[in-house]
This record gives C-alpha cells, structure tokens and sequence, in this order.
C-alpha cells in the first residue's frame, strides 16, 4: 500500500461493524476511531438512542417534504435552537456542511445587501463553488476558478487585520472558532471578540462554522460559547446526526428577517432531523461536552508527558486536538492503523488530528496514549 492509496480514501481495511469508540472489519479486528469518522459520530458508533429514533422514524414516516410540519423536526428544530447562545433563534436544516455554509453565504449577501466575504488564511469551509471560494487552500481550488468570488483572506488569528479589512461593503466575516482541516489552529484570546466588534460595527454578518468544533467536542456544544461570542449565523454539521447527512445553519433574527428565500427539498427530513434530535438530547441529558473537556485534558496533559521532545506541540480545546509532529502526519496515521488498530486523521503535512468520539473512556484513552507513543518515538513513522 502506498501513502497516497492511504490518503486518498482507499484505506484497505474493509469495515462492517462500529460500537461506541471501535470500528470492527470484517476480519473481526477492532479499531479504536480516534478520527470519529471525521467527527461525524459524537456519541460513538451505533449509539442506541440515536438508531432506535432512526428506526422507528423510518418505519412511521420515512419522508415528507418540508412544508408538512412534523414532530421529528420540530423536535430537532427546538433542540438546535436551545443548544446555541440565546438569539440564535430560528435555523434551518440541509444536508451538509458545506451546503450550510453555501446558504450562511447567500443569508449573509441578501441580509446585507453587500457581496464582500472575509475569510481566514487556513481556513475550510467545503467543495462546493460558494463555500470553496471561502476556503484557503489552492489545492482545492485552482482547478475549478474562477469561483463565486468576491472573497478576501486575512491570516487567522489576526484581529487587527480582520477589524481592517472590514468596511460597509462587507457581507461576512467567515471564519471557525479553531481550524479544523487547516491544522487544529486555537487563535489568541480575544480574536473572535474583535471580530464580533468589526462586523457589528461595519453592519456585517459574522459566521462562525462549527461544522467540525460543534456538538460538544470543545467542552460546550458550540466553541464559540467559550469565547462567549455570539455570531449573527452558526453553521453546523459532522456530528449533527451522530452519522447521518445533516447540516444547519442558525441565525438570528435580522438575519432571518433579511433573508431572501432558500431552500433544498430533502431540507429537514423526518429521519435525519430524528437523529438530531436524539444526538443533541443525548449530548445535553448525559452531558458529553463535560465529559469532552475532561478527556481533553487527560489526553492533552498524558500526551505532552509521553511524547515530549518528540513533537513540536500538542493543542487544541476539548477532543478537538492536533499533535504537531516533526515528521510528516500521513505516515504516522498509516502505522497507527496498520501497526496499532488506531485510527487518525493527518490535518495538513505535519499535524496528526484526534477527534475522538465524545464518549471515549480512560481506558481507550489510554490505548490511544501508549500507540501514540509507539508511533512517534519509533524512527520509521
Ligand atoms: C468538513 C467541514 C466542512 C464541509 O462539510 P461537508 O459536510 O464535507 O460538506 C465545512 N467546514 C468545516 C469547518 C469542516 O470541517
């Protein structure tokens, strides 16, 4: 197997089962998915609250289009808004992360009136036209501009140069509360309150895409609430479903006021808003994101012990938790697979990404910890 059939998605390990933080192959050996399938299940594979909503949802009433109310997602819709900073109070579902932040986008432009977007070096936001002109990386891009432009970036975790860049014509200011795919990259105290004063200031919409920090991974249900800064859009999806495709996007009201329509047709299905509502009442009645900051700070704390010298850093808030290596992170993921059972996820060339699933326990921590250790102190990863 080369590094890139591993990058590329063609892992060679053929699954068929998951329970709680394990994934099992048809071989029958378990992986222990440090990645959370890229943060996508928070309470673990299979969680049994969230398959018994779905089931029973899917044999009741499998779908029905958005202008029918019904229960599931009127059930969710409440969830969703209860979970976020009061006034974020109205909120719409679609399927994806990218879709939500394509719809944060055009609620922004049409709210404002302006067309002007603001985003962050490292940042990302999706594939699709809209939120990939919001996204950093050339890699992604090149090949398909010129795209929905109209973007200008300014380097993340900058609050002066963000306050600067916004003016009158600004729509948005998008940016994540702490950069997922562009590194685990935690900004300085204070950032995401300048950026709160700047677009208030400018009549802008500040977005904040909680697509990969939400759903309790950072300590609180959304990361911005340990900034205690509340944006004018939060977008959301990964683990909004505990699996499933879902997306949202909550606003507030001169937002939804000043919003021209939108919408998609699978846009709240009654399956997968039964799955949001049984992932967030799970989350919130058991309290996971406590837990989250808990296993967070075990985990960061054992691996600065263990690993030391042998890495440049360890950061990050809550199970959201980038190691940065002195070697490159694709091949230190690939011996934790095949060599450990251990699944990560690299987050750019040199940072090896955990993003456990919330209900990972001391013991499985622990596993994680002594593979870790493995990995990084031999010569070869
Ligand atoms: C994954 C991700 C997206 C894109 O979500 P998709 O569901 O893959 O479209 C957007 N923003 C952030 C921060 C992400 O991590």
């Amino acid at each position: 197997m080369s590094d890139h059939d591993f990058i590329s998605g063609s892992k060679p390990i053929p699954l068929e089962r998951g329970e709680g933080s394990f994934l099992y192959s048809t071989d029958g050996t378990e992986y222990l998915d440090a990645g959370a399938s890229y943060a996508c299940t928070p309470l673990g594979h299979s969680n049994p609250a969230v398959v018994d909503a779905v089931q029973e949802q899917v044999g009741k009433l499998t779908f029905v289009d958005s202008s029918f109310p019904v229960q599931s997602r009127e059930d969710a819709y409440a969830a969703l808004v209860a979970s976020t900073h009061d006034g974020l109070d109205s909120a719409w579902f679609c399927n994806s992360g990218t879709e939500a932040n394509e719809a944060a986008l055009k609620f922004a432009r049409s709210a404002t009136g302006n067309s002007k977007i603001i985003a962050a070096t490292r940042s990302f936001h999706g594939r699709t036209m809209g939120s990939l002109a919001a996204t950093w990386k050339d890699k992604y891009k090149k090949p398909f501009e010129p795209l929905a432009g109209d973007v200008e970036f300014v380097p993340y975790g900058d609050g002066e140069e963000l306050a600067d860049a916004v003016d009158e014509e600004t729509a948005a200011v998008i940016l994540e509360p702490i950069q997922g795919e562009g590194g685990i990259n935690v900004p300085p105290a204070g950032y995401l309150e300048r950026a709160r004063e700047a677009t208030e200031e400018a009549g802008a919409a500040l977005v904040f895409d909680e697509v990969q920090t939400g759903m309790g991974r950072t300590g609180q249900m959304w990361a911005c609430q340990n900034a205690g800064v509340t944006p004018d859009i939060l977008t959301t999806a990964k683990g909004l479903g505990n699996g499933l495709p879902v997306g949202a996007v909550a606003v507030r009201d001169w937002i939804a006021d000043g919003a021209a329509s939108h919408n998609a047709t699978f846009s709240g299905g009654p399956v997968v808003t039964a799955a949001v509502h049984a992932t967030i009442s799970t989350l919130v009645e058991e309290e996971w994101p406590a837990h989250a900051a808990s296993m967070g700070d075990y985990l960061t704390t054992e691996l600065e012990a263990t690993l030391g010298d042998e890495v440049r850093e360890v950061r990050g808030e809550g199970l959201l938790i980038g190691i940065e290596l002195k070697r490159g992170a694709n091949r230190a993921a690939r011996d934790l697979a095949i060599n450990h059972q251990v699944l990560a996820l690299p987050a750019g060339r040199t940072v090896l990404r955990l993003l456990p699933p919330l209900v990972i326990d001391q013991e499985e921590a622990d596993q994680l910890i002594d593979a870790l250790g493995a990995v990084i102190a031999s010569d070869d990863s």
